[in-house]
């Protein structure tokens, strides 16, 4: 019934997120509300980078993709388990400096980087800057030189690699605005003009070939091309690469449909996979980072919503219409992504329905899902939208000018407010 082990029912029938009750929370906060149980957050961040330890030596680190949900209170707790981070822009670098994040620990990426970006990135120290294109290596290095420093860069690579997920997230393959082709050389080229470039340090390549991938396959080729790739390199320009990247994607548990392997099982198998090819083709190990985002924001995340209209229409369908929608959950409409749903306020219940969970907003196509299973819904009761931490919050829009729902954190049963609700004044809030 429930696709994470976070979730439980009290003896009244409510739904539990992290020892919290969820019908307590809807009174304290109201909804729509978005929740995210740390202790998960924590467990997940433990079960990667415990297993970067045992399958890989502690060789490795662990960046988790921000974007996938973003905001400070977030990037402490990432802080607080020693890992790093991946931010995609500006207002992600922001959010983690604001929140004291090491900077150091920062993977600064994104396929078109703007001047204002790279000079951020580079005074605030990330880490690494994981460059895109040519035009951008370029534009690195004269902001680097004016500033006197030389930051560590990757290359982000497009390994070939067709991930087996939805068009639109999938990023490995030589059709793709992100990275530089092997296959035409281009790659090669890049690194060949950044191996002697004195204002920036290629420390290493990434690659990052889609998300939400359930086969460990495509994680393994991509890492044999990318290995194969780093031979090369030290075989014709006497260059050593140290760091690999091996980005995100991990797939997670949406409905009982999906069947995802362990985290640890995707280490173990990709770390044999280097260590092996490593001692074939004679070249050190390199450091290895890996960039988990919705396998560590989404199974902690629940939404929950108010149920407003019940619409039955006889023999097609049942409407059940909620206090949110495409605004605070896009994905439906963007991918046709699937979701388990539950009324917390009668989770001890049998699912007797299948029905089309609706949002507010004016599109059709503004649903949470299609066909359902769920138990009788009416006015009032209490909607869970199940492993929803992540790309939902952070995809958020004030479309139909709708407030932001606020974020709830909660840890073995308490709650805290991480982002407040908007308000209605922080709507107008830029408005002249
Ligand atoms: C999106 C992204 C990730 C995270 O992907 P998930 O599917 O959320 O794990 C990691 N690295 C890069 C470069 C990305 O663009």
């Amino acid at each position: 019934m429930f696709v994470s082990e976070n979730l439980n029912v009290t003896s009244e029938g409510h739904l539990t997120i992290g020892g919290a009750d969820t019908v307590e929370l809807v009174k304290e906060y109201g909804t729509p509300l978005y929740v995210m149980d740390e202790q998960m957050i924590r467990k997940s961040l433990r079960r990667f980078h415990d297993s970067m330890n045992k399958y890989y030596n502690g060789q490795g680190e662990v960046h988790y993709a921000s974007k996938a949900f973003s905001c400070m209170e977030m990037c402490r707790i990432v802080a607080s388990e020693g890992d790093g981070l991946d931010a995609v822009s500006i207002g992600e670098l922001y959010t983690a400096l604001k929140a004291g994040f090491p900077m150091e620990k920062v993977g600064f990426h994104g396929n078109n980087k703007t001047d204002e970006e790279l000079r951020f990135a580079v005074q605030n120290k990330v880490g690494h800057i994981i460059v895109d294109n040519i035009s951008e290596l370029h534009r690195l290095e004269k902001i680097a030189e004016d500033l006197g420093v030389r930051p560590n860069i990757m290359f982000r690579i497009k390994p070939g690699i067709d991930a087996h997920t939805h068009d639109f997230v999938k990023t490995g393959q030589i059709d793709s605005k992100f990275g530089f082709a092997l296959e035409t050389g281009e790659a090669f080229e890049a690194v060949k003009e950044a191996v002697s470039c004195k204002n920036v340090n290629l420390y290493g390549l990434h690659c990052h070939i889609g998300s939400q991938i359930f086969d460990i396959a495509p994680f393994e080729e991509a890492a044999k091309v990318m290995l194969g790739f780093i031979a090369k390199i030290r075989n014709e320009l006497g260059y050593e690469i140290e760091g690999l990247n091996l980005g995100g994607g991990f797939g997670i548990m949406y409905t009982d449909k999906d069947d995802p392997s362990p985290f640890e099982t995707y280490l173990e198998r990709v770390s044999q996979v280097v260590k092996s090819e490593c001692e074939n083709l004679g070249i050190k190990l390199p450091r290895m980072f890996i960039e988990p985002g919705r396998s560590i924001a989404a199974p902690a995340g629940i939404t929950l919503y108010t149920v407003g209209a019940r619409k039955e229409i006889p023999d097609i369908r049942t409407y059940i219409s909620v206090d949110g929608g495409m605004a605070d959950s896009p994905r439906y409409i963007l991918y046709g992504s699937e979701y388990t749903a539950i009324v917390a306020n009668k989770a001890d219940q049998e699912k007797t329905e299948k029905v089309t969970i609706a949002g507010k907003c004016c599109e059709s196509g503004d649903l949470i899902g299609e066909n359902m299973p769920l138990q009788h819904a009416e006015s009032g009761d209490i909607i869970a939208v199940c492993a929803t931490g992540a790309y939902n919050y952070s995809m958020s829009s004030n479309y139909n000018r709708l407030q932001k729902p606020a974020v709830v954190f909660v840890n073995e049963g308490r709650s805290r407010i991480a982002v407040k609700r908007e308000t209605l004044d922080d709507i107008i809030r830029n408005d002249i």
